[in-house]
C-alpha cells in the first residue's frame, strides 16, 4: 500500500511538472513569425534595449514573454507610392536590426539556417531573423531578391496591402477588382515563387489576394506560412483566411501564423470601427470646426476620440485562442503557429497586450485541454517544421 501511494505522489508530481503552464511554456520554443518594431519605433529613433512605454516590443519584454525565436518585419510605404526606395529603407532596416544585436550580444542573436537556429534558441537570447514584408521591397528587380536573400532574408509576403506589377493584393482584389490589369502572380510572379524556393526563402502568403494565394500555393515545391493572419470563418475581414484556403495550407504543409490585431481577431470590434467611423465622424470634426480649432488639432483629437471609443470593444485572449482551436479542429493541430503583428497594429486583445503576455497563450491552450505536445507544436514546432523544410 505504502508503495502504491509513493508511485501516485511520484506519478502526479511528474504530471504536475508537464503541465505546469510556465514550466512547459519555457521548455517549448516559441517563434513569432511577424513583428514590426523595426519599420515602427528603431525607425523613428527608439532603442528596444531600453524599456519602451509606448510600444509592444523592448529586449526585457521579450525575455518575460519568453520568446525565442522572432522573425523582424522589414518593410516601408513610402506616399506617394513609387518604384523607388523601398528597397533602400529594407537595407537601413536590416543594418539596424544588425546595430542592435552588435549592441546587445549577451540577449539576442541572429540566424540564417534552420541549424543556427535550433543552436541558438536554447541560448536564451532572442534569436532574430528576418522577413521582407511585400513584393514592392524588391522593386521588381530580382537581382535585388537575391541581394536580399544574401542580406539574410528567410521570407518574403509576395504582396503587402499594395499589389505589385506581378502580384495582386487582398486589398486590391477585394475592393478593387475592375481596376486590376491582371489578377493573380504574373510570370515573373512565378518566377520569384522558384527563385524563393531555390534560395530556401519561405514563400509568405499573409495580405495577398486568393488569386495570388492559389497560384503560388499551386507552384511552390516548399511549405508556405501566412506570417500574420487570422480566420475569415471568424472574422470576416477582406485579408483573414478562409477554410478553403487553410485546408490547402495544411495539404502543403504549412502554416497559418494568427495575428493578434483586434480587427482580425473579433467581428464585432471590426464592425463598430466602421461604424464609429462612417456615423460619429463628420459630426465630431464639423463641432471642432465650428469652435475654430485648427484641422490639424481636430484629427488629432478625433483620432484619440475614435480610438478610446473602440477600445471597448477590444477582444479578449481567449477569443485570440478560438482562432488558433478552429484551424486544429479543421485540419489538425500541425497547421497553426503565432504571427502576432506587433508594433504593427493599434489594438490588440485584453492580456495580449505586448510581448511579455505570450505565456498566458500557453495557460489558455493547457485550459482548453491541449496536451504539452500540441501546445509546442503550436507556440513553435510547426514553424520550426517550415524553416527545416526551406532553408538551406
Ligand atoms: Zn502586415
Amino acid at each position: 500500500m505504502q508503495k502504491l501511494l509513493f508511485f501516485i505522489t511520484i506519478l502526479s508530481t511528474l504530471n504536475s511538472y508537464t503541465q505546469s503552464p510556465s514550466k512547459l511554456h519555457r521548455k517549448a520554443i516559441l517563434v513569432d513569425t511577424h513583428n514590426d518594431v523595426l519599420s515602427s519605433q528603431v525607425l523613428e529613433g527608439k532603442d528596444i534595449n531600453q524599456r519602451l512605454s509606448d510600444s509592444h516590443s523592448d529586449l526585457y519584454r521579450w525575455e518575460k514573454g519568453g520568446v525565442d525565436v522572432q522573425f523582424f518585419s522589414v518593410w516601408t510605404d513610402k506616399v506617394p507610392r513609387n518604384k523607388e526606395g523601398f528597397y533602400k529603407d529594407a537595407l537601413e532596416e536590416i543594418d539596424s536590426l544588425h546595430r542592435i544585436i552588435l549592441r546587445n550580444p549577451s540577449r539576442m542573436t541572429y540566424a540564417e539556417n534552420y541549424r543556427e537556429v535550433k543552436r541558438r534558441s536554447h541560448q536564451n537570447k532572442l534569436v532574430a531573423l528576418i522577413g521582407v514584408e511585400g513584393g514592392h521591397m524588391i522593386e521588381d528587380d530580382m537581382s535585388k531578391l537575391d541581394a536580399l536573400y544574401e542580406k539574410g532574408m528567410r521570407y518574403l509576403t509576395l504582396s503587402w496591402n499594395n499589389s505589385t506589377s506581378w502580384a495582386t493584393s487582398a486589398m486590391d482584389e477585394t475592393f478593387n477588382a475592375d481596376k486590376l490589369k491582371h489578377k493573380g502572380l504574373t510570370d515573373f510572379g512565378k518566377q520569384v515563387v522558384k527563385r524563393l524556393n531555390e534560395l530556401g526563402v519561405i514563400v509568405d502568403l499573409s495580405h495577398v489576394g486568393e488569386q495570388t494565394f492559389y497560384d503560388a500555393i499551386a507552384i511552390t515545391s516548399k511549405p508556405v506560412i501566412l506570417s500574420h493572419s487570422s480566420v475569415w470563418s471568424i472574422c470576416p475581414v477582406f485579408r483573414n483566411v478562409k477554410d478553403d484556403q487553410i485546408k490547402a495550407v495544411a495539404k502543403n504543409g504549412g502554416v497559418v501564423c494568427i495575428n493578434f490585431y483586434s480587427g482580425f481577431i473579433s467581428n464585432e470590434y471590426n464592425q463598430q470601427s466602421v461604424n464609429i467611423g462612417v456615423t460619429k465622424k463628420k459630426a465630431f470634426q464639423d463641432s471642432l470646426y465650428n469652435l475654430s480649432i485648427d484641422s490639424v488639432k481636430v484629427t488629432a483629437a478625433w483620432e484619440k476620440y475614435y480610438n478610446d471609443e473602440l477600445q471597448k470593444f477590444r477582444p479578449t485572449l481567449s477569443q485570440m485562442v478560438d482562432h488558433i482551436d478552429y484551424i486544429v479542429k479543421l485540419v489538425g493541430d500541425e497547421y497553426v503557429g503565432i504571427g502576432s503583428d506587433y508594433d504593427g497594429v493599434n489594438s490588440v486583445p485584453i492580456g495580449l497586450e505586448d510581448v511579455s503576455t505570450y505565456p498566458k497563450i500557453t495557460e489558455e491552450l493547457l485550459k482548453r485541454g491541449y496536451s504539452s505536445k500540441s501546445i509546442k507544436k503550436i507556440l513553435g514546432g510547426n514553424v520550426l517544421r517550415v524553416m527545416k523544410a526551406n532553408f538551406k
